[in-house]
Parts: structure tokens; C-alpha cells; sequence
């Protein structure tokens, strides 16, 4: 198989037709074998009833049904578990990306990319909440990883599979695909994409999503620096918190001994001694904090990886989980 384009969808009835159509008039264009792996994520709607439809009428569509809505980050891992093309391509169901994109991604694959993000140019949703926090979140996403592209957000990407093989992700963490990838060496780059109004159904997000990315950056930035070393987070800071405290103690020392009366001062006249004594625990729990997560990364990197998501039932493909 050459292609597999993945696409989550959650209460997605009215999209999943047009979809089909769509996808079907862009790939068949292409002198390549492809199979499209619908995830449902726990629709409430007729969406589930939509994809088996298809899934019966046409053997390239994989449907898989997860027992209740996992997100999208989680409905993407299962898409690409459970997808078997050299190159992934990853996309929207409700036709905000356009299918006609696709061989302009995979000609940047042919150049020797290994990933290719689109970049939502001139992107149609809401101004306020969505474009312009998105655009300050790539600002910051960009500076603290060294990873520079315009739009992580935009969910049309592809992907060759060899980078995806290692790759685990939690919260809204798909969209940072390209910079694990990018921290194993591989090469990532960006072509702009058209972006379309949605016409059904309704987006399931708003404001409170850049505040999820912004805390995913932040594990995200941890987990590249320190995931395999906590004790020099934890135990850095318990140093300096524990050198602070020496050195209010010595002042604590100047204070009572000075020989000038005008600068004595006793230990209970200034607040010294409960700085002391706080930063001195400040420092020692978090060495401590420090040792547990010592132990706590070796369990994460010795235990068996458990998928995030669960299958209930799946079409053309056999049951699973
Ligand atoms: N989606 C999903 N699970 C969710 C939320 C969304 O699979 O919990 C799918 C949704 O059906 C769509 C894609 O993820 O295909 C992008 O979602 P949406 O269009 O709501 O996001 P937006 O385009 O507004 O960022
Ligand atoms: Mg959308």
C-alpha cells in the first residue's frame, strides 16, 4: 500500500458523503494504491451508521468505531495503528482541508522530506478565538522548539510511516508530530493549503484549545530535555533552594553578631529563620520529588506501552481489542 490518509471524525453525518466523493476524485488521480482509515471517535450521531454504509460499498474505506470519544489526538493514533501505507496523510472530516492538497504534499515527499505540514493561509474559522490565539501559539510553539513552521493546528499532513513507527501521543499532542519527528532527525517542511468555511455539522473546539496546547508545549519542551534525566530538574532547583537557605542563614549570622548595634538584629526580629527553614524544605522535597520521578521513568520506559484509545468494532478489517 502506498498511501493511507487517516481521518478522525466525531459527529460528522452531513460531511461523511461529500467527503467520500471528494477524497475518491482526488486520489484516483494519482497512479498510487491508497486505503482511507476513518476513525469514528464515539459519535452520537448518524455518523456511525454514514461510515459502515460506506465501508460496505467501498473496500479502500477502513472504518474503525471507538467505544466513546476518546479526541482526536487519541482517534489519530488508532487511524495510523491501524493503517498500513509507506506515507500517511492525516486530515479533517468535515472538509475544512481539501483533498486536492494531497499530491502537492506528496510531491514534497518525493523531494526527500519526510514530513510535510500544510499551512492554512488564509484560514476560515473564527477570527477571535481561534485564528489569532492559534497564530501566537505557533509564534511560541516555533521559538521553544526550534521547529519552525506557520501552522502546527492544521491536521492536513503527511507523514512517512518509518517516523510515525515510535511515536506516542497524549492530549492535544498531534499536532506535534513534526517536531518529534524533527528530534529524530527527520526533515520537515511546509506548503501552504487551501482552507475552506465548514458547511456541516459544527467545530468541536474553541479559545480553551490554545490553553490545552500551550500546557502540551510545555510537557512536550520537558519531556525533550529531561524525560530521561527528572533528578536535574528536580534536583537543580532543590540545590539552589537549598543554597538560598544557607545563605539567609548566614545572614541570619551577620545580623546577630555584627559588631556596628546600629545593624544588629536578633533571629526573631527579622523573618530569616522561616525563609531558611522553608527554602531548606523547598529543596529537600524537591530532591526527593526528583529520585521518585527517577523511578517513576524507568516503570514508563520498561513497561509495556498501552494504546490510548480502544476499538470496539471495525469494517473490512476485522475485530480488534
Ligand atoms: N474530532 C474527533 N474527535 C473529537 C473532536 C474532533 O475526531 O473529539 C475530529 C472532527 O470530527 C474533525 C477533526 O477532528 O474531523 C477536526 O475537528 P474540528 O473540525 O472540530 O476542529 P477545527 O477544524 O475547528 O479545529
Ligand atoms: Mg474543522
Amino acid at each position: 500500500m502506498d498511501l493511507s490518509i487517516i481521518i478522525p471524525v466525531y459527529n460528522e453525518e452531513d460531511n461523511i458523503f461529500p467527503l467520500r466523493d471528494k477524497l475518491n476524485l482526488a486520489l484516483e488521480k494519482l497512479d498510487q494504491t491508497y486505503e482511507i482509515v476513518i476513525v469514528n471517535d464515539g459519535s452520537t450521531d448518524a455518523t456511525a451508521q454514514r461510515l459502515d454504509e460506506l465501508a460496505a460499498e467501498d473496500d479502500r474505506f477502513h472504518v474503525f468505531h471507538l467505544s466513546r470519544n476518546f479526541g482526536q489526538t487519541a482517534a489519530i493514533m488508532a487511524a495510523v495503528d491501524n493503517s498500513t501505507g509507506e506515507i500517511i496523510i492525516s486530515m479533517d472530516g468535515d472538509l475544512q482541508n481539501d483533498p486536492e492538497d494531497i499530491p502537492r504534499l506528496l510531491e514534497k515527499l518525493d523531494e526527500g522530506y519526510d514530513v510535510c505540514s500544510g499551512w492554512r493561509v488564509d484560514r476560515k474559522d473564527n477570527p477571535v478565538t481561534r485564528n489569532f490565539p492559534s497564530r501566537l501559539a505557533n509564534r511560541l510553539i516555533s521559538r521553544m522548539t526550534g521547529v519552525r513552521l506557520h501552522d502546527y493546528g492544521c491536521l492536513l499532513k503527511a507523514y512517512r510511516r518509518s517516523i510515525m513507527k515510535d511515536v506516542k501521543l497524549y492530549g492535544e499532542m498531534h499536532r506535534f508530530i513534526p517536531i518529534y519527528a524533527f528530534w529524530l532527525g527527520a526533515k520537515v517542511t511546509e506548503i501552504p493549503v487551501q482552507h475552506h468555511a465548514r458547511q456541516h455539522g459544527e467545530s468541536k473546539y474553541g479559545l480553551e484549545r490554545t490553553i490545552k496546547v500551550i500546557l502540551d508545549l510545555i510537557v512536550v519542551k520537558f519531556l525533550s530535555s529531561y524525560a530521561g534525566k527528572p533528578i536535574y530538574v528536580f534536583g537543580g532547583f532543590g540545590l539552589m533552594s537549598i543554597f538560598a537557605s544557607f545563605l539567609c542563614f548566614g545572614l541570619m549570622l551577620v545580623f546577630k553578631f555584627i559588631p556596628d548595634p546600629a545593624w544588629q538584629k536578633d533571629f526573631v526580629e527579622t523573618p530569616l529563620p522561616a525563609v531558611v527553614i522553608m527554602l531548606f524544605l523547598m529543596g529537600f522535597l524537591s530532591m526527593l520529588m526528583g529520585l521518585i520521578c527517577e523511578l517513576q521513568i524507568r516503570t514508563y520506559y520498561e513497561s509495556q506501552g498501552k494504546p490510548i484509545y480502544h476499538i470496539s468494532e471495525s469494517c473490512n478489517r476485522g475485530t480488534k481489542g
